[in-house]
């Protein structure tokens, strides 16, 4: 893509490893990494309630160059706009707790929940505590009354720094969850895009957007946002937007409207290529707007914090700040992503936390965290021996690596552009492990295969397609040939735990819509041969792809373009017809 100017980087596959390990460098000294892309603050207090936050990398300086002194003690963080995979997540958790609790603070995308909820499981079976508090303060991405629906864009940097103070002095950690929803209630963003980042590994712009067009309310990877404006001045744009975040506050039921009197913290983010310039020019217009309303500014963020890669953009935050949150806000801290001194002087300090209850909190934040379904036993006997159902799986995953340049497409297209590169890095690395690990059992093979999917894909089709392996794999125990009955078993156990897992129904346009009927054809062939059973299999697969570009996307990140969404199949949709088509041509030819 000619327009985009050269990264500097080496093998753009492994750019995510490496800005990494240069963050753990820049952090000299003060945190220190932990398994593959975990970072974790030197000098945790003992008893102290821990803060770790994470998300996809991409976006530098967040989230991990957010970890430093009274900033989060801990963060994990994923491949390139990938949510960071399980073992991350779960390592980091172990490595920040200090016997008090430990508060995941993240931005609601499918994939992060995902990936962080199987990762607190895990660390939760070795007995840290933890709870969730979503970051989601983008007002394009639904309305007040579906606030939980909402992605988490820059208002995280307000709302971090702030937990993260909170969590100096702390008593424990419903204390913490506390402030922090309180914090994430009070922050609102909006987004304008005016033209896309690209992915490192594939040079791609991030979404499509016509030039001389403001995406407005658009997401930081470009996930669709209110409506296209033409191009305009920032003057023009700028009360648009704040319009936008007034209005929200004044239509949502469980806050007060923004009134005369009320302070605010006021962060203006550039997505990577807007300048500073750009970004004080609307500043002026901003105080104006503000002062104009009766509306106190107690502090400003400026600059390059939630990015995008070379994206130009901007977005506006504003959290109403209380005395509690002020006090928080006031205390100096230190990180490679954001640093502040002292101030300013919070009034009230002593009375602070009296004045805490009187703002209104919303308890969508606290999340349950459930354990996986039970597993059925296997008795069939006949189909593909162990040697055979290798050589499938691994046609399975030459065949996903081979079509990359079509899942990006399709993913670029209704959500973020990175199913492609994700699926290949996990199927590279399926191979890899199964070739390295030589399993002697289906079980083995399958779990083999769906560990190092889970592992290293991040994103929420890391999770669906690792378990789709993982899951299934487990009701494979004791049999020692694949056929209709285990295939029958793995697609329908699989489906059960996706979706317990991720929420998504059939006509929500996801990976399901071709994972369902598949099920239901494999159910409906059980009793006929593999090769027979196989075959309708994969043509309901496919009929389900293609019943996907009627439905309006209600999951995942293309759920916001509502009906503009219609047309187009879903990304992981498409992934499960090439597995399964895949595995056709293998049985029967
Ligand atoms: P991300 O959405 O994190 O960028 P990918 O782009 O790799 O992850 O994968 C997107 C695909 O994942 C979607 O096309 C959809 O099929 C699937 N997906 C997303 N969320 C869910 C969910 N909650 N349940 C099932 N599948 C989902
Ligand atoms: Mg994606």
């Amino acid at each position: 893509m000619s327009h985009f100017k050269p990264k500097l980087v080496n093998d753009p596959s492994e750019v995510a490893d490496e800005l990494f390990d240069g963050l753990i460098a820049a952090s000299n000294g003060r945190c220190y990494k932990v398994g593959v892309r975990s970072i974790v603050k030197n000098d945790i207090a003992d008893g102290k309630v821990a803060l770790l936050v994470g998300g996809g990398a991409g976006h530098e300086p967040i989230y991990h160059g957010l970890v430093g002194t009274n900033m989060a003690d801990g963060a994990a963080c994923g491949d390139i706009f990938a949510a960071p995979a399980p073992n991350i997540v779960h390592k980091a958790a172990t490595a920040v707790d200090r016997d008090n609790g430990v508060l995941f603070l993240y931005g609601n995308y499918a994939g992060d929940v995902m990936n962080f909820d199987l990762g607190a499981e895990l660390a939760a079976a070795e007995g840290v505590n933890i709870q969730t508090v979503l970051i989601a303060d983008d007002v394009a991405a639904a309305p007040p009354d579906r606030k939980q629906d909402r992605r988490g864009i820059a208002g995280l940097i307000p709302i971090v720094k702030i937990v993260a103070a909170a969590s100096q002095t702390a008593e424990n950690l419903d204390e913490l969850a506390s402030t922090a929803r309180k914090a994430c209630l009070q922050t609102r963003s909006i987004g304008a895009a005016m033209s896309p980042g690209s992915i490192p590994a594939t040079g791609q712009p991030t979404f499509e957007l016509d030039d001389g067009l403001i995406g407005l309310g658009m997401g930081i990877h470009g996930e669709a946002g209110v409506r296209n404006i033409p191009m305009t001045t920032a003057d023009e744009l700028t009360p648009m937007m704040l319009d936008l975040l007034f209005e929200d506050f004044e239509n949502d039921a469980e806050v007060d409207a923004l009134t005369a009197g009320d302070e605010i913290l006021f962060f203006i983010n550039s997505l990577g290529a807007t300048t500073m310039m750009e970004c004080l020019i609307c500043m002026r217009k901003a105080t104006e707007y503000f002062q104009s309303k009766g509306i106190e500014i107690f502090d400003v963020i400026v600059g390059p914090l939630v990015t995008c890669q070379e994206m130009a953009g901007i977005s506006f935050s504003i959290t109403r700040v209380d005395d509690e949150l002020k006090r928080h806000w006031s205390l100096p801290c230190q990180s490679v992503g954001y640093s502040k001194m002292a101030g300013p002087d919070p009034v009230d300090t002593l009375a602070a936390s009296d004045h805490a209850s009187s703002a209104k909190t919303s308890n969508t934040g606290a999340r349950v965290i459930t354990t996986g379904a039970e597993l059925e036993l296997s008795k069939s006997s006949e189909g593909l021996t162990l040697a055979e159902t290798r050589a499938m799986v691994l046609a399975v995953a030459n065949a996903i690596i081979d079509a990359e340049p079509i899942l990006s497409d399709a993913d670029r297209a209704l959500g973020d552009g990175d199913h492609g590169v994700g699926m290949q890095r996990g199927f590279r690395a399926l191979i890899a492990a199964v070739e390295a690990g030589n399993p002697t059992e289906l079980r083995e093979l399958y779990q083999i295969a769906g560990n190092a999917l889970l592992t290293t894909m991040g994103g929420a089709s890391g999770v669906v397609f690792g378990l789709l392996f993982l899951v299934g794999g487990k009701t494979l125990h004791g049999a020692t040939h694949f056929g209709s009955h285990e295939l029958s078993h793995l697609l329908n156990q699989a489906l059960g735990d996706v979706m317990k897992r991720g929420g998504a129904k059939p006509g929500d346009k996801t990976m399901i819509d071709a994972l369902a009927p598949a099920a239901a054809a494999a159910i409906a062939s059980i009793e006929a041969p593999l090769s027979e059973s196989i075959v309708a299999v994969a043509s309901a697969a496919d009929a389900g792809k293609e019943a996907s570009r009627d439905m309006i996307a209600s999951m995942g990140r293309a759920r916001v373009l509502g009906d503009r969404s219609l047309g187009l199949p879903d990304a992981g949709a498409i992934s499960v017809s090439i597995i399964l088509a895949t595995m056709r041509d293998s049985i029967v030819s």
